[in-house]
């Protein structure tokens, strides 16, 4: 969904949408959707810039980083967005931005992309690093067997790095 700014005038700016888990998957190499995403929020138009804000909610699923069980995460999120357009965009950029002004995003000046908000948003919500659990053990090397479930008859010599530092301990 885009919201065109030169509709914006004659409506209010409010918005709301609903996307079907496919209407946005894959979110990325990692993250999908499980669930439909809400989005609704407002856009306010001021000279150059674009304020955007309003909250996005759905289920993700994300793969254990350990054994690749899909783990699924809950997404509610407000958010708060500033959009400039291009040229206001270098002119800033040669004015020096602090950090703060960095996190602007740039746009076409001509329409918001909802899609790539709720999209940024979900995978904001995800944790880089991702464990099922945190004792999570993992697949075997050899095997593939999902170690959770119980030991392979493989044999591999590799000691936990964490159990080897206790055993220096005793
Ligand atoms: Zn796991
Ligand atoms: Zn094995």
């Amino acid at each position: 969904m885009r919201i065109e700014l030169e509709n914006l005038e004659r409506s209010k700016g409010d918005f709301a949408h609903v996307y079907q888990p496919e209407d946005l998957n894959p979110v990325d190499e990692r993250v999908s959707l499980i669930a439909p995403a809400a989005v609704n929020g407002k856009v306010r138009l001021s000279d150059n810039q674009v304020f955007v804000n309003g909250n996005v909610e759905t289920r993700a699923q994300v793969e254990c980083d350990r054994c690749l069980k899909p783990v699924e995460i809950p997404v509610n999120a407000d958010f708060t967005l500033e959009y400039i357009g291009g040229s206001e965009y270098e002119s800033r950029e040669a004015a020096e931005l602090t950090e703060e002004e960095l996190s602007v995003s740039v746009f076409d000046g001509e329409a918001i992309d909802v899609d790539e908000i709720v999209k940024e948003q979900i995978l904001l919500a995800v944790p880089t690093r991702m464990l099922c659990r945190e004792d999570c053990k993992g697949i075997c090397p050899e095997c593939g067997a999902d170690k959770n479930t119980g030991e392979c008859n493989c044999v591999t010599n590799e000691i936990d790095p964490r159990w080897a530092a206790l055993k220096d301990l005793t």
